[in-house]
């Protein structure tokens, strides 16, 4: 093993934000540029790794281990390859792998592969199909490439130190990746399938990641004779009915307000007051505007967790019924909807069957 792994975070990242440091930004919990650092230190591949970079300062009070070296960068990509290039050389290393920061997606796995390419090749570099169709214009004609000649490459790609480096220290004209070196001068390059999560992350909104959102809901209603009762907005066959402004269901309540808490929308009473316009409204009624904004928004929902506290009427005899109606109201699969009953050995209002409570959790995902 003589393969040293050097990032390329010395860009100034003028896309992604006029301000932020691409490379520094937060990302999955940490700086882009940590996830870069961690993998190759992890996958013990290399010899060292370097950090090329424009802003030492950053690194002043990072700990790190000693493979890892933090150099400085030049002003274009390019430069900033050769310095690493000419700052390995005394090291005399076999092999090189350049990578840009901005790629924090990829996989041991991945890197496990190309050192194994790189037994019988001289460059290794990922590569993945383009999703989009790719046109190119000379003058004023617009091309069609075709879909299956063409791929797009990915870093990191790996090199025999000897040949980048004289490739490196000749060229004239900046290139985008090394790849394009070895193109440049018809050197053979070692395709293999890249990640598509590897994607590179130029702008803010690249990163944009789903977040999950939990929120949890309660109720209590009163049980009072003469009086329907509805349990998940299905009708229960009951000696009471939950007494309350609306038809009382505890669970569509809950439901209810655990879709305001994950959504930090304040609770059910003050979107629905106890004024006439509300009088005796149906539950369904009060969720269904909440779950179209909901979806509006682009919150998906995950799952459901339901307690429902009563001695009676008993959970397991109407369980099914009562996930049906829930998942058909919300739109669910009844796998995302779980109902457990639980009694209170008749002790207080719910043990003499006086009233029935409900708590619920919510997990929702916003989607961007
Ligand atoms: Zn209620």
């Amino acid at each position: 093993m003589n393969n040293y792994f050097v990032i390329l975070a010395a860009g100034k990242s003028k896309r992604f934000h006029k301000n932020l440091d691409k490379q520094f930004y937060i990302y999955k919990n940490k700086e882009i540029i940590e996830h870069s650092i961690e993998k190759s230190l992890n996958s013990k591949l290399f010899k060292k790794i370097i950090v090329v970079t424009n802003n030492a300062i950053h690194f002043k009070n990072k700990i790190y281990s000693k493979s890892i070296k933090i150099i400085k960068g030049g002003k274009e990509r390019s430069d900033s390859t050769l310095n690493a290039l000419k700052f390995i050389k005394k090291y005399k290393p076999k092999n090189v792998f350049i990578h840009d920061a901005a790629r924090p997606n990829f996989s041991i796995r991945l890197l496990k592969k190309i050192t194994n390419s790189l037994k019988k090749n001289k460059a290794v570099v990922p590569i993945i199909s383009s999703k989009d169709s790719i046109k190119y214009k000379i003058k004023n004609r617009v091309f069609n490439i075709k879909r299956n000649d063409s791929f797009l490459t990915q870093t990191p790609q790996a090199f025999a130190f000897k040949e980048l480096y004289n490739l490196a220290i000749n060229q004239n004209n900046q290139v985008s990746d090394e790849a394009s070196l070895f193109i440049n001068n018809d050197y053979k390059i070692k395709f293999i399938p890249g990640e598509n999560q590897n994607n590179k992350i130029t702008f803010l909104d690249d990163i944009n990641e789903p977040k999950t959102f939990f929120g949890i809901g309660f109720d209590i209603h009163k049980l009072v004779k003469n009086r329907r009762l509805y349990l998940g907005g299905s009708r229960i066959p009951f000696h009471s009915g939950l007494k309350g402004h609306s038809d009382g269901d505890v669970i569509l309540h809950s439901i209810i307000d655990a879709i305001l808490g994950a959504t930090q929308k304040k609770d059910i009473g003050s979107l629905f007051p106890n004024t006439k316009k509300f009088k005796n409204i149906k539950s369904v009624k009060m969720l269904k505007p909440i779950l179209i904004n909901l979806d509006k928004a682009n919150f998906i929902i995950n799952n459901l967790d339901i307690n429902l506290i009563c001695e009676q009427p008993k959970v397991s005899k109407y369980r099914n019924k009562i996930v049906n109606s829930i998942s058909k109201i919300m739109n669910l699969n009844n796998n995302q909807i779980n109902l457990k009953g639980k009694t209170v050995e008749k002790l207080g209002l719910i043990g003499k069957e006086k009233a029935i409570a409900c708590e619920v959790i919510i997990s929702i995902t916003k989607y961007d």
